[in-house]
């Protein structure tokens, strides 16, 4: 049996997020997102650093990519990344430019649970599409059931 896709497509890794993880350009936002959580599942943290914009706060302080990597790995040491929900995607740009991706994460830390859900903010940058920023809240800041958050209903959390 093909190994199935850690971002939860039902689909084959080879089909799915493997080629982007190989070196192929993820179409769109979504599948950015979903390849990065993938990349966060297997541990192909040199994919995540691949895919972080230019204007990403770290890239754009001068992290460099060896330290960064090195601080990822022992930061996420303990993380198990276990299911990924996509809940809302915008249809265009924003105001500001960025396109938007609503999604929930399962992690765990031993048998704490630590998930949380995140508007993440993209952008194209010529090649293909990076992941610039954030606003992330946590299981117990988001209203329930978690499978019905909105960027609208997100954003009432976030703001209250
Ligand atoms: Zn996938």
């Amino acid at each position: 049996m093909a190994e199935l896709c850690p971002c939860g497509s039902t689909r084959a890794y080879d089909e799915c997020c493997g080629p982007f993880h190989r070196g192929a350009e993820p179409p769109t936002p979504e599948t950015l997102m979903r390849s990065r959580f993938a990349a966060f599942a297997k541990r192909d943290f040199a994919y995540v650093w691949k895919t972080l914009h230019a204007d990403h706060a770290e890239k754009r302080d001068g992290a460099s990519r060896d330290a960064w990597l090195t601080e990822i790995r022992e930061g996420t040491k303990l993380l198990r990344y276990k299911k990924l929900r996509v809940l809302d995607v915008s249809e265009g740009p924003d105001a500001e430019g960025y396109h938007h991706v609503l999604f929930h994460v399962l992690v765990m830390r031993h048998r704490q649970d630590v998930s949380f859900a995140e508007d993440s903010r993209f952008l194209h940058d010529g090649e293909g599409w990076r992941y610039v920023a954030g606003t992330l809240l946590r299981n117990r800041e988001l209203p329930k059931p978690i499978e019905a958050l909105t960027f609208d209903t997100f954003w009432k959390a976030a703001t209250r």
